[in-house]
């Protein structure tokens, strides 16, 4: 079964894992680092398993994020959970976070839009929160959801149809990999809606089975 492949980590630095998790989320909480933290309601920190060798990383908050403080719970959450079952995972095999722990807004005609967030914003939330999550939680694999996670993860200029679906080596774990995100395939209609999801689905399963290759090989640090 694919989800026994994910296993946690059983040995004997998990609590520490969980430990540092929930002492970088109960900080993160009063963050007022970058001018998003003035129109948020809720941080979202990230939620999932910390001792997870496959971690996933989006965007940012949106509406329904930012009204609940959990990641991925509105239109596109929910296309994530599908696609992650149809992997054979649910929320409990991963850890899910963000670029941004706060929802980006901008006004337009007097109604509060999602937008992305800027360089100096997410380098800041990247810096303060991505970065020690990971450092915390040690993943094996990550996969990075549209191309904002993926310039943070991989590199720079990522160019999501020219590179999703190829692992690179990062700094974060051994590997990492980038797929759609599951907003950007919301939008899409049709057979380019089909492709979409198929080509996440493929990305997810992907990501798994890099876990199994990972854990194979042998550790790259001497203590
Ligand atoms: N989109 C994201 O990138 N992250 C979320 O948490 C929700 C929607």
């Amino acid at each position: 079964m694919a989800s026994s492949e994910v296993q946690s980590d059983t040995s004997a630095g998990v609590s520490e894992k969980e430990r540092k998790v929930e002492e970088l989320r109960r900080v993160a909480a009063d963050c007022i680092a970058c001018p998003l933290h003035e129109h948020r309601t809720n941080v979202v920190f990230g939620e999932g398993n910390p001792t997870t060798p496959l971690v996933i990383v989006g965007e940012g908050p949106g509406e329904t994020e930012d009204a609940t403080g959990r990641p991925f719970v509105g239109r596109a959450g929910q296309l994530l959970d599908e696609c992650l079952r149809e992997s054979g995972m649910t929320r409990k095999h991963v850890f899910i976070t963000n670029v941004v722990r706060c929802r980006p807004t901008v006004l337009e005609a007097g109604r509060v839009k999602n937008r992305a967030p800027n360089a100096e914003e997410a380098n800041t939330c990247i810096h303060l929160w991505l970065e020690p999550t990971l450092n915390a939680i040690q993943p094996l694999v990550i996969l990075c959801l549209g191309a904002p996670a993926a310039s943070a993860i991989i590199h720079k200029n990522f160019k999501m149809m020219q590179e999703r679906g190829q692992f690179f080596p990062t700094k974060y774990a051994r590997y990492a990999i980038a797929g759609l995100h599951p907003a950007y395939i919301l939008r899409q209609q049709g057979e380019a809606y089909d492709a979409g999801r198929a080509s996440l689905i493929q990305d997810i399963e992907a990501a798994r089975k890099q876990v199994i290759v990972a854990k194979k090989e042998p550790p790259t640090t001497l203590f």
